[in-house]
């Protein structure tokens, strides 16, 4: 690869899935993120680091040409907008749902929902395709305990094996989309590095049939 390339990660699910794809691509990090400190990774490739950043920053770092590449959730992706990506392959990794979920049993409560997430525009979007004027709190984390001490009706999050849902007394309602994570591209980027960049999204698609 000729041109510098920086590759946004987050730690955790994305990183280990992707890992296999890097190599493919001939890639491959001299540290772990898991055991090191260090936020810029090296790489077998001179030109090539990895930067260990939060997966909602991922996007962001994206758009402003921080880093070239970043692999981020379709979730991010929706609250961060895609503005100044390209998002050019499905990677097919990190998958999961995006739901609606509440107590188990309970019937829909009457007027208007009140619905806490971290995933404000998704949910804001998906009750107003539905008609429906809602509330929405918006929370950083822990969304399953929102319904349990009535700060909501219902929560939006996500949802792998239903497991947490279950362990917390609630239910999945709505299928709201499904998730998986995207290699995304800034724009100038892609214009200015377009072989390397080029190279690199071939490799990741061919990876992922
Ligand atoms: P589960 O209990 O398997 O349904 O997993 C649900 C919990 O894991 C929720 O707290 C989610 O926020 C989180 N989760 C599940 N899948 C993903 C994913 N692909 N990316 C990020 N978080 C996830």
């Amino acid at each position: 690869m000729s041109d510098k390339l920086t590759i946004a990660l987050s730690k955790g699910r994305i990183y280990k899935e992707t890992l296999p794809l890097l190599k493919q691509a001939g890639i491959e990090p001299v540290d772990d993120p898991e055991t090191s400190r260090k936020l810029i990774l090296d790489t077998n490739q001179d030109n090539v680091k990895l930067v260990i950043i939060r997966a909602t920053d991922v996007p962001t770092y994206v758009q402003y040409g921080a880093a070239d590449v970043g692999v981020a959730g379709k979730d991010v992706l929706m609250e961060h907008g895609g503005e100044g990506l390209y998002e050019p392959v499905d990677l097919k990794i990190a998958k999961c749902k995006l739901m609606t979920a509440g107590i188990k049993g309970q019937p829909a409560p009457n007027g208007r929902l009140r619905i806490a997430t971290k995933f404000v525009n998704s949910a804001r979007a998906f009750y107003a395709k539905q008609g429906k004027q809602v509330e929405i709190i918006k929370l950083y984390g822990s969304m399953e305990l929102a319904p349990i001490v009535k700060l909501a009706d219902y929560i939006v999050d996500l949802v792998d094996t239903g497991n947490t849902l279950k362990a917390n007394g609630l239910e999945p309602l709505e299928h709201i989309c499904d998730v998986s994570s995207r290699l995304v591209i800034n724009k100038a980027a892609m214009k200015m590095k377009h072989k390397s960049i080029q190279a690199l999204i071939d490799s990741f698609a061919a990876a992922v049939k």
